[in-house]
Order: C-alpha cells, then structure tokens, then sequence
C-alpha cells in the first residue's frame, strides 16, 4: 500500500545551509529529537518545510538551494532579512518566547515591545502565510499537514481557509501559560482562533492543554469539553502528546569505541571528586544563576565537600546578538567568578563553566560516566526539558541521581524517579544537592529504574505515531458527526 505523505512543517529546516559558490550549497542534517521522532515513524512517507536559516535573496541561490534540499526531502520557505526580524527576532522571540514562559521582560524592553506590536503581529502573519503558500503548493489529497510550534499558530488557520479538507494538526513545544498571563497579549483572540481551525492541537503536558482550554472558554467564551474545543457544533481536538527521546540512539552511542575512550578519559579526570552536570542553553528560561547560587550555599553550609564536589555547567550560546541575552552571559560569569575565587584551591576550582556546545558523542560520554553523578535540572518554565531525559538514557553500571525542576514538563513524568525541585528556593535545590550525593546505591538504583522504564517506553517514535494517528482518527470522528 502507499504510504500516507506527511508534511511536517516547522519554523527551521533540520539543515543548516551554508552557501558554497553562486548556486551551490553543502547542507548539514542536523539530528534534533524531531528528526529522529519521524525517521522512526512506519508507514508515514515524511518531508519538512521550513525556513533554511539564511537569507537567499537571489533566484540562482533558491533554485539551486531548493534542489539540494529536494534530496534531504526537505523544501524551503525564504523569508527575507526584514520579515525574519519582524517576526523571527521580534514577534516569535521578544514577545510569544517570554510570555509563554512566564518571563517579564523589563519595562523598558515592555514598552518597545509593546510600540512596535503591530508591525510584528502584521510581519507574523505574513510569514506563516508565506508558510501556508508553500505547503499548499506541495499538498496532495490524503496528506497528513502537521505544524510546529509557536513560531506557526496562525498556520492552522491559513491552510484551511485554502482547503476546508486538509488534515491539520498544531503541537507546541514550550509550555502553553495560564489564561491570565495569555489575555495580556493584544493578538490573544487572534491567535486562539487560527489554532483552533486545526483538527489536532497538542501540548507536552495535561497543565498546558487545560491551560489553552481555559483560554478558549475565558477569552472566546467557547465550551470546552472533555474532549476539547466546541465553536458552533466544531470540534477542535485538544490533548497532551509528552514527548520523548530516541533512546536507542544514545544507547547504541554508549557502545562506540570512541565514546568509551571519552568516558574513560573524564572518569580519570575527575577521579575522587563528584560530578553536578548542568547542560542547558544559556537561555533565562533554564535558571542557571538559580542553580550555581544553590550550589554555592551548598558548598558554604558543607565545607567537608568543597574539594570533593564540582559542578560541570556546558552553557550552550544561544541568541548572543540580544542585550538581554549578554547581560544573562556575563551575571551568570560574575556569579561563577566569584565562587570560584571564594572556594577554589591552588589546583582546582569548584565550577566548570563553559561556553560551548558539545558534538553528541561528547555529549553523550558526558551523560555516562560513572562516578556517582548527579544532573541538575533547574528551568524556571519548560516546555518538557529533553536533557533530563537524555541524561537517564544515559546512566551505566553506577545509576546517576536527576535533579529536575518541578516547572519543566518532564517533571510530569519524571516524577516518580528525580527528586523535584523548586528551582526558586536556593535552600531547597541545596538540600536536594546534598541528598543526592549522600543518596544509597540502593535509592539510586530504584530511583533510577523508575525514570529508565518511563524513558525507553515512551520514546519520540512513540509520540510522533501517536499524534498522526490520532490526527487521522480525528478527522474521521469529525466526518462521521456531520
Ligand atoms: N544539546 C546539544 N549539544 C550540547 C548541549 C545540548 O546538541 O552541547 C542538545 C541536547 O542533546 C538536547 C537539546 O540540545 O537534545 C536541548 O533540548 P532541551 O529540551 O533540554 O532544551 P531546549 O534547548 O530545547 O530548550
């Protein structure tokens, strides 16, 4: 039988592209969870439309960058420096990242925000029109079109105002806020309406769903239900997809000569003393200098373990063009300073700040090694946090202790197995540190088993078939109501 086509469409083509010469390019996939989810995924045939991430202004560059991407079975959106400012940097990132995460932004960044909100909003629409454009030139009867994220609310909306017909279906990565905090927004209606023209609308946890539910009902006066969404006999199906990770990709790493290499180096390197790995981007969202201040009164109230601990902290740069990005850069190297003068000996220091991503096998080694880790999960709000999960696919013979704050989604799931967190109460995060490291290997195990099984069973594979199906079944149901 032919296989159901599925459009996966997303703000950022897992490619980057990197342009060679007049009309060539060299393309790098890059392997985020998204890509591995659908690569998994059986019986679906999928292709990605997206924005490449460069400005092509020229028509020799598109067309040869189209073809090259026709081979990754991915097609590209161009948007132009202008509308990827407006809505990008601006719409996207200044307004629908901090609110949706619960971060006020300060008051004078408020008010600009606040004087430019009609040329973003206006610059948004454009560009998830100029999305819908490019999907509707691709769509075939019977595909499947699946949006991504809050870059694409007003996709839904586009797409069936095109074809009544189409199969639509809109997941959101971050956290969807408290109707309160969502009613601030000036485009607030407008956004609840265009996602409710999707089939499917899905969220990482049961929080966000009522969350959008209750938006629904409060800011549009609809009825929600069980079920989801109703306008007028119309249903939109809400539910929660959490998300997961390719488990077996990270376990089949573990096994490489050159990861075991990795492992064996960092376990010579860190010998006699305990590890606290962080590894966020340096976003505000991940409450970094929350975490190092927690585990600075950790070191101060437990002075037989200041040269017997260290906090491993990888600090993925991320946004290093915004003010308010290099402001967070440097508070949190203050911060890092300033413990390390305090604590640090001639031969070591306590923290290890670095400013760097890490490639996956690196990564990865990071994650095992034994030697009584502990990972330090501390997101003030996050949509699910992938890190927690990776960290548990992770774990070897000696199983490592999770740390995990109690706002980021895989605290859902996760619950049962890391210790939960208020990642706001510096003495809590600083009890639960000392916890953990005094923790039994007999805690640790039961602990851990918990977080493993949840992990390897709920798997990104798993998520993506879900979703499509329950698209699929959806828009059947609808058919047989009317
Ligand atoms: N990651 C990476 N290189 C690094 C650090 C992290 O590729 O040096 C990856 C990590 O494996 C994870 C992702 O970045 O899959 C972070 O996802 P998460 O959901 O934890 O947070 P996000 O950055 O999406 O807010």
């Amino acid at each position: 039988p032919m296989k159901q086509r599925l459009l996966v469409v997303a703000n950022r083509l897992p490619v980057s592209a990197v342009r060679r010469g007049e009309d060539s390019w060299f393309l790098e996939i890059s392997a985020g969870g998204l890509v591995s989810a659908l690569l998994g995924v059986k019986d679906v045939d999928a292709r990605w439309i997206g924005w490449a991430g460069v400005n092509v202004p020229d028509e020799v560059g598109q067309r040869a960058l189209t073809k090259a991407l026709a081979e990754k079975r991915c097609i590209p959106v161009f948007l132009d420096e202008e509308i990827v400012h407006l809505y990008y940097n601006g719409y996207c990132n200044n307004m629908l990242w901090p609110l949706f995460h619960y971060l006020g932004l300060p008051q004078e960044d408020r008010l600009a925000t606040t004087r430019s909100f009609q040329s973003q909003f206006d610059a948004y629409k454009r560009a998830n029109q100029m999305f819908a454009d490019v999907v509707n030139k691709h769509y075939q009867e019977g595909d499947v079109v699946w949006c991504h994220d809050y870059h694409l609310m007003f996709l839904p909306k586009c797409l069936k105002e095109h074809n009544s017909k189409m199969k639509v279906g809109w997941f959101l990565h971050t956290p969807f806020p408290s109707s309160e905090i969502h009613r601030t927004l000036p485009s607030r209606s407008e956004l609840l309406r265009s996602v409710l023209a999707a089939d499917l609308v899905g969220f990482h946890t049961y929080d966000y769903a009522r969350h959008f539910v209750s938006a629904c009902t409060r800011i549009l006066g609809l009825e929600g239900t069980p079920e989801g969404v109703e306008d007028q006999g119309r249903l939109t199906r809400v539910a929660a997809f959490p998300i997961g990770i390719d488990a077996d990709r990270f376990k089949r790493a573990l096994d490489l000569p050159a990861v075991k290499e990795h492992i064996n180096e960092l376990t010579k390197r860190f010998a006699g003393r305990k590890v606290m790995l962080g590894v966020d981007r340096l976003d505000m969202i991940k409450g970094i200098p929350q975490k190092i201040l927690a585990f600075e009164k950790f070191l101060e109230e437990n002075s037989a373990w200041r040269d017997k601990v260290v906090l491993l902290q990888i600090a993925v740069p991320t946004r290093t063009d915004v003010p308010e990005y290099q402001k967070l850069t440097s508070q949190v190297h203050e911060i890092v300073g300033r413990i390390n003068g305090r604590f640090g000996t001639l031969t070591a220091v306590p923290i290890h700040h670095l400013d760097r991503s890490l490639d996956f096998h690196a990564l990865c080694a990071l994650y095992a090694v034994t030697g009584d880790y502990v990972a330090l999960v501390t997101s003030l709000r996050d949509g699910m946090n992938l890190v927690s999960y990776e960290f548990v696919a992770c774990q070897g013979e000696k199983k490592g202790v999770l740390i995990l704050s109690e706002f980021a989604g895989a605290a859902q799931s996760l619950g049962a197995g890391a210790l939960l967190v208020n990642p706001w109460n510096i003495a809590e995060v600083s009890a639960s540190i000392g916890y953990a490291l005094n923790m039994s290997p007999d805690e640790r195990e039961k602990r851990h088993r918990h977080n493993y099984a949840h992990v390897t069973t709920h798997t990104a594979q798993d998520w993506a078939e879900t979703f499509v199906s329950e698209l699929n079944d959806t828009v059947v149901e609808a058919q047989l109501r009317t």
